[in-house]
């Protein structure tokens, strides 16, 4: 048996999503930038259809999404589109994933002021550092919504509020929180958010800016071209990558319940499972604010690459974020929230999707367990 448990890097595409994809793909092959004939008509239709699934999915209304080719652009274009702003000051977590660190840093390096809240030992954002920092004006606040290593999920309303008394953008990075929990980013308050069709059983290389019209009337193109996406994002449209995005973000908003109930039972029963097998195992995080399906453990005394690496050809699990990985960097989530070096590297993280199944995961909680034993 090969188990995939590794849906917080990437997640399988959706057999109805492929369907819709293989249509747009076969058919419906239209520039939906070409105006003067019907196959440009049908593709434009093709998107418009798929831009009100995902804005659905988000609470939002379709003329705030700006498509793009996954999350990283997204946060690309929220942070480095304000660059032309006056107030030259921005505040992020600590445990930001890569993209709004870097591009952070390249923001600093053209003169902005970058500061860094720090969170507690469960990844919860100090908001009174937060509600401390911005009491210099400031223009943006970007948070993680919902953290890819440790998966927990921020107090988005009170940071949200914190940043509307202080007159700051507030822009979320939600590729972990969509698809986990019900939220509306219209009613939170939020500004900017970025997320990725990848992570929601839709195709890689396509995702979507969340921006509201007072933070679109401030943001500045950084990729120039044909002026698509009312001049915000360049480039013709990645209609088939859409198309499975918008059917992906549909599914969503029809079965989240169903999901989350089946995502949420193999959650538990795979940490009940490994507790019984491994009394010593720890979880990273929090163990009430956390989206499902995300469990980041460590076993005291046993590295976590070495356990990997013996499970890799059956079972796929991370030992922090892919991108990471890739780089073969130490996470600075983990090191955030306070754990030692030798704790850091005997974690790693379990990623339940909603295609796995119950015997799966007795399955593999019964293997790691047992691989655990050999190392
Ligand atoms: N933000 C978070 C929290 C993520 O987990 C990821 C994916 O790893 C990204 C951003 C980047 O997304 P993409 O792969 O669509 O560029």
């Amino acid at each position: 048996m090969k188990i995939y448990l590794d849906n917080n890097a990437t997640t399988p595409v959706d057999p109805r999503v492929v369907m819709e994809m293989e249509r747009a793909l076969k058919g419906e092959f239209g520039n939906p930038a070409s105006v003067a004939h019907a196959w440009g008509w049908q593709a434009e239709e093709l998107v418009k259809i798929a831009r009100e699934k995902v804005a659905k999915a988000i609470g939002a209304k379709t003329n705030d999404i700006i498509f793009t080719s996954g999350a990283t652009e997204a946060i690309n274009l929220a942070i480095l589109g304000l660059r032309k702003e006056k107030t030259r000051r921005i505040i992020h977590s600590s445990i930001e994933h890569k993209a709004v660190i870097d591009v952070c840093e390249e923001m600093r390096r053209s003169g902005f002021e970058v500061r860094i809240v720090p969170v507690n030992h469960l990844g919860l954002i100090d908001l009174d550092k937060l509600r401390r920092e911005l009491n210099s004006p400031t223009l943006l606040v970007s948070i993680i919504a919902a953290n890819n290593e440790i998966g927990t999920i921020q107090d988005i309303k009170a940071i949200s509020k914190l940043c509307k008394e202080r007159g700051a953008l507030l822009h979320l990075d939600i590729t972990q929180l969509l698809g986990k929990v019900k939220f509306n980013l219209e009613e939170l308050g939020v500004d900017l958010a970025s997320f990725s069709s990848h992570k929601i059983y839709g195709p890689k290389g396509v995702g979507a800016l969340y921006a509201s019209t007072q933070a679109r009337d401030k943001l500045q193109p950084i990729i120039f071209g044909g002026g698509h996406e009312r001049g915000l994002r360049s480039g013709t449209l990645n209609v088939p990558g859409i198309v499975g995005f918008g059917t992906a973000a549909g599914i969503l908003s029809e079965e989240l319940s169903k999901i989350e109930n089946h995502v949420g039972r193999l959650t538990e029963l795979m940490d009940r499972e490994l507790r019984r097998q491994i009394p010593e195992i720890k979880l990273n995080g929090d163990p009430k604010n956390r989206i499902l399906g995300n469990l980041n453990l460590r076993i005291p005394g046993i590295n976590a690459g070495q356990l990997l690496a013996k499970l890799g050809t059956t079972i796929a699990l991370s030992s922090s974020s892919a991108c990471l990985s890739q780089t073969g960097g130490a996470s600075h989530v983990l090191k955030a929230i306070g754990l030692t070096r030798q704790e850091r590297d005997e974690s790693f993280r379990i990623g339940i999707g909603r295609f796995n199944t119950v015997e799966e995961i007795g399955f593999a909680a019964e293997k790691i367990a047992l691989t655990a034993k050999t190392i």
